[in-house]
């Protein structure tokens, strides 16, 4: 018998089958909104400058060492003050558990392995719809999974009572997890009033919030703006977790750079969960990548690089903003009787345009427009050049 015969070819994940359908294809005119990584207006991935710099300084100075298992004590200092505000007393009273993560999902899962080894009778609430991965993170951390409403197909926006009654209807003390900004793949976030509501009513039930904030700055162009949520629940006195992410931010995608950071009662608790997450990590990967945390240690503590940085992100949330302005006055002027207002409310990379899987082939087939059947373009694809193409095709489509 074969040691591996029993072994199926594992699912394609439907993201990366889209950029392998794209590539194959020798149209011209195609167009990839499939993608969740920024592009410039002429289609080309970017590097900030800051980046480069914070490289040049590196340059030929870097040492090979392990970083400490919790990962760098610079760079998650920095994450802390970006996440949690500047003059946080938190951080202050060290209240924080924080380490380096594996980006995003890194941190998610390290969270997610936490939960089940130190709250192993907890279940995780999980919008409908989400970042795909999310359900994944928390299945394979053995972690039953439950779910909340979020959207609304109707308005496109977002289905904020139902969302409400789901929170309410949860056992006292659950844990729920919500996107702190630019929530992948909708677009669609509570709004500050919205939030404050969601905090009180996280505050009367008793339940956690883990925040997974994969777009800090990539929203609004400003990081304290979209780190606003988490404010809020601050503000309240809840007790939180948060995923951070450098990879769109930052644009560092293949760095795996992120911070997971726990708020804890006192300093005490901190030390423990800290030490423990330390100890999820060490038998998985044992301790983190150095070049990304250098990259981001550097940007973030030096005054003059950071300012470059704030417009750097500015100037992506900027692009993305006009593109979706862009796309939404196209459809208006050939006259599509639908209303696309949803494409300018919605926010961050994605725009849950609310095509049908049916429209989505028809744009692949006759027009070489490429993205999820869910309908969710990536305005990151889009640019000057390309807008008016798919627009118009987008119009064909739907009418
Ligand atoms: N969380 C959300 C909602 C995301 O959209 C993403 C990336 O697409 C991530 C987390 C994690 O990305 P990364 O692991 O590259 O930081």
């Amino acid at each position: 018998a074969s040691w591996f015969g029993h072994v199926e070819p594992a699912a394609k994940d439907p993201i990366l089958g889209v950029t392998e359908a794209f590539l194959a294809d020798p149209s011209p005119d195609k167009v990839n909104v499939g993608v969740g990584a920024y592009r410039d207006d002429n289609g080309k991935p970017v590097v900030l400058e800051c980046v480069r710099e914070a490289e040049r300084r590196i340059a030929g100075n870097l040492n090979m060492e392990y970083l400490p298992m919790g990962g760098s004590i610079k760079m998650i200092e920095e994450s802390l003050k970006l996440a949690y505000g500047e003059d946080s007393e938190l951080i202050k009273e060290k209240r924080i558990a924080a380490v380096q993560a594996l980006s995003g999902t890194g941190a998610c899962r390290l969270f997610a392995d936490f939960q089940k080894r130190f709250l192993p009778d907890t279940q995780i609430y999980i919008p409908i719809p989400t970042w795909a991965n999310h359900h994944n993170i928390w299945r394979d951390a053995c972690v039953p999974q439950r779910t909340f409403r979020y959207y609304h197909p109707e308005t496109k926006g977002l289905d904020f009572a139902s969302m409400m009654d789901d929170i309410k209807n949860a056992p006292n003390g659950s844990f729920f997890l919500l996107h702190a900004c630019a929530h992948n793949p909708t677009g669609v976030d509570p709004s500050e009033e919205q939030w404050r509501e969601i905090s009180y009513q996280f505050k009367v039930k008793n339940h956690f919030p883990f925040f997974d904030m994969a777009y800090q700055g990539f929203a609004s162009g400003d990081p304290n703006r979209d780190a606003k949520a988490i404010r809020i629940f601050l503000e309240d006195g809840h007790l939180i977790g948060c995923a951070q992410s450098y990879a769109k931010n930052m644009g560092l995608y293949g760095q795996r750079v992120g911070c997971l950071s726990i708020l804890c009662e006192d300093e005490l608790q901190a030390v423990a969960v800290k030490s423990q997450l330390q100890q999820l990590a060490r038998p998985m990967y044992s301790n983190p990548p150095v070049h990304g945390a250098l990259v981001v240690s550097i940007i973030l503590g030096d005054p003059e690089l950071k300012s470059l940085w704030l417009k750097e992100v500015k100037g992506m949330a900027d692009r993305i903003i006009g593109m979706r302005k862009a796309l939404r006055e196209n459809l208006e002027k050939l006259g599509s009787p639908l209303s696309w207002e949803h494409i300018t409310n919605q926010i961050g990379m994605f725009c849950y345009s609310g095509m049908t899987p049916e429209q989505v082939d028809r744009l692949t087939d006759e027009f070489h427009i490429y993205m999820t059947r869910n309908g969710r373009i990536s305005m990151a694809g889009v640019t000057t050049g390309n807008v008016g193409y798919l627009a118009n095709a987008i119009h064909e489509v739907t009418k």
